[in-house]
């Protein structure tokens, strides 16, 4: 055994549906505008640019019902309700064909996004990172595994604020769908088991601020809900 100057943090994990059992969580992908609604709304041509992903860190993650605090450094915290991927069987070069059979299961997830770091950043070409891949950034729900529930590839994803509907959409409208984002995102990495993938978030992204109650519902998946702390 490894003999650790210190003890090593216990490794980050999210809930599993029905089960006590946790699912270790390795590393944490996220896709950028795979719905054309949303690219457009973030100013960008969605017919013309590939795939392309950034990371949160593993120790982002958020389980469903926390109350979060505002996060540091921003005055404009957005939510992006998405489906998020966990990888249960590892791979490279996966082929689209053969990616769902890497899936371990399915959740609801919230990309919180500083969106007036990410935009500075991307003005000056700087990475996003001081954007997305903050504490308790990477809010996922419990993960519904394959084996029982099966795959998903379309459904209502709905986003909430205090009731009010933000954000609406089909999973059926990714641009880029889950087994080609498995299949591009194992040429540039080796997928591992406990990896998650963030789907990308339709359009209607918009700003939390302290007290609100951000719900995103997917099909088949339930519900995912985050309050931000009240000020005081
Ligand atoms: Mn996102």
């Amino acid at each position: 055994m490894t003999d650790f100057v210190f003890s090593p943090p216990v490794p980050p994990s999210v809930a599993v549906s029905g089960s006590k059992a946790r699912l270790p969580v390795r590393r944490i992908f996220c896709v950028g505008r795979n719905y054309a609604a949303h690219a457009r709304e973030m100013g960008r041509d969605p017919d013309r640019e590939p795939p392309f992903f950034f990371t949160k860190p593993a120790d982002a993650v958020v389980d469903d019902g926390a109350i979060i605090a505002y996060p540091p450094l921003t005055k404009n915290l957005h939510h992006e309700g998405e489906l998020v991927v966990a990888i249960g069987q590892g791979g490279d070069n996966i082929a689209a064909e053969d990616a769902l059979s890497h899936v371990w299961g399915y959740a609801i997830g919230n990309d919180l996004t500083r969106r007036d770091l990410q935009f500075a950043a991307r003005e000056l070409g700087r990475p996003w990172d001081w954007g997305k891949a903050f504490d308790n950034s990477a809010v996922c729900g419990p993960v519904h595994p394959c084996r029982q529930s099966g795959h998903i590839a379309r459904g209502a994803i709905r986003t909430l604020v205090n009731g009010e509907i933000r954000q609406e959409a089909d999973l059926s409208d990714m641009i880029w769908s889950v087994p080609e984002i498995i299949a591009i995102l194992s040429t540039a990495v080796s997928l591992r088991p406990g990896d998650l993938i963030y789907t990308g978030t339709p359009a209607g992204v918009g700003p939390l601020v302290p007290g609100d109650r951000c719900t995103v519902e997917i099909q088949g998946l339930g519900t995912l809900t985050t309050t931000i702390a009240g000020q005081g």
